[in-house]
């Protein structure tokens, strides 16, 4: 490698999204020399700031998936988080819908699982409470979440980085890792062509391109690398008032959790994410697919009316496999699996990934790098 400068870190996290962010701020609590390097010319504009801005209660992800593990502790984590740093956010709760007289068995699935994954304070109620929560939603019956909320993740993670320069850690922009080369007692990365950053410990935080950042890491085996698949979700506001209080969701399908409604913390509704699988990072909006986010929304809201719905944003879920067939879980690689000391590579984070960042930092920070560390 050619060297112009060279700095040194113990810990270099890749990507100034929530994940990259709280990892980054866990790490400098230790005491630790730490840099964030994003590429952009600020913080939490890749999947970070493209999302429903729910705080999840831990429901749906299979046991002991790393999902169920992270989302209930990251929770409370951020719940705790945004109390003492005055971030606004507000515990609303959520209804789970059946719509269908043959999704009963569905619906008792989910509440089976969310009580195996720690969330007591669920429970199961008829149509006539559900009128009493949201008069307007039809439904045979539901699940009510009273611990999940909504949060302006903005502010959260502008928090957590006035936090991580408190505690000594270092922010940069503007900043491409374009080549990584693991040492005998290092992992050494060029950056923009000229500076070399040398450091005990890497974290490829960079969401929908942590895949593709793999592939500059020298001697890391093809084989580890994930293929990613881009699942695009398209939000739709609705021009009038909405007549709804709480987080409404139909039951999941397939790909995620339905076409949901969720408030802002201004408590401006919207509809969505739908699914749509692209081939690229394109967040273009497209009016066709408003008719089916129709379709959905009627289900739970009969006097939902079309001319009002209009396209407002999209998000990119990063699906590790294909279309077809692809991993439900977050995958959290490390040398265990690839033998690079020090090299963490945090592919497919997905949904839960905001409400679970405290955690997965948490996890990541606590992760020796070889056992005698
Ligand atoms: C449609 C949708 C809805 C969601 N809703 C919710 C929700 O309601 N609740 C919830 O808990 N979770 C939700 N999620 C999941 C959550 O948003 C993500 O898990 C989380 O934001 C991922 O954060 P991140 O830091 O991993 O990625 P990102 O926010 O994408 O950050 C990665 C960063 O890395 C940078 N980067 C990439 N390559 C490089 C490079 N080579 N050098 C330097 N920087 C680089 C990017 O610019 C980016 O800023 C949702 C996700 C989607 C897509």
């Amino acid at each position: 490698m050619i060297e112009t400068e060279k700095y040194y870190f113990d810990v270099v996290v890749i990507g100034a999204g929530i994940i990259g962010i709280a990892t980054s701020l866990e790490h400098a609590k230790k005491g630790l020399q730490v840099l964030l390097v994003e590429k952009n010319p600020t913080f939490g504009q890749g999947i970070s700031s493209r999302n429903s801005e729910v705080i999840h209660a831990g429901i749906y992800y299979p046991q002991n998936s790393l999902k169920a593990q992270f989302c209930r502790r990251g929770m409370e984590l951020l719940y705790n988080y945004c109390r003492s740093k005055m971030i606004p956010h507000r515990q609303i709760g959520k209804l789970i819908i059946q719509t269908d007289d043959n999704e009963s068995s569905k619906l008792q699935e989910i509440y089976t699982n969310g009580l195996a994954n720690g969330c007591t304070e669920l429970r199961i109620i008829s149509n006539k409470d559900l009128r009493k929560f949201e008069p307007e939603v039809k439904g045979i019956s539901a699940i009510w979440s009273p611990k999940t909320g909504i949060i302006d993740s903005h502010a959260c993670m502008s928090a957590m980085l006035a936090d991580l320069e408190k505690e000594g850690g270092t922010v940069v922009f503007n900043h491409l890792f374009e080549r990584i080369v693991p040492t005998d007692d290092a992992i050494d990365c060029l950056v923009d062509n000229s500076i070399v950053i040398s450091t005990k410990k890497l974290i490829n935080s960079a969401g929908l391109g942590s895949t593709i950042l793999a592939e500059f890491i020298e001697g890391f085996q093809k084989s580890h690398i994930e293929n990613i698949s881009f699942c695009k979700g398209s939000y739709f506001g609705y021009e009038g008032s909405l007549p709804f209080s709480h987080l409404i969701y139909p039951l999941p399908n397939k790909e995620g959790l339905g076409i949901h409604f969720t408030l802002d913390m201004n408590l401006n509704g919207k509809f969505g994410p739908d699914t749509e699988w692209v081939r690229k990072e394109d967040y273009s909006l497209n009016e066709t697919r408003t008719a089916h986010a129709f379709k959905e929304i009627k289900k739970y809201w009969p006097k939902c009316d079309y001319s009002r719905l209009r396209p407002i944003y999209a998000g990119i879920r990063p699906k590790l496999g294909t279309k077809e067939c692809f991993r439900k879980d977050f995958m959290i690689q490390t040398a265990n699996e690839h033998n690079i000391p020090g090299l963490i590579n945090l592919f497919g984070m997905e949904s839960p990934g905001l409400t679970s960042a405290l955690s997965i930092a948490e996890h990541i920070a606590n992760h020796k790098i070889c056992s005698s560390d």
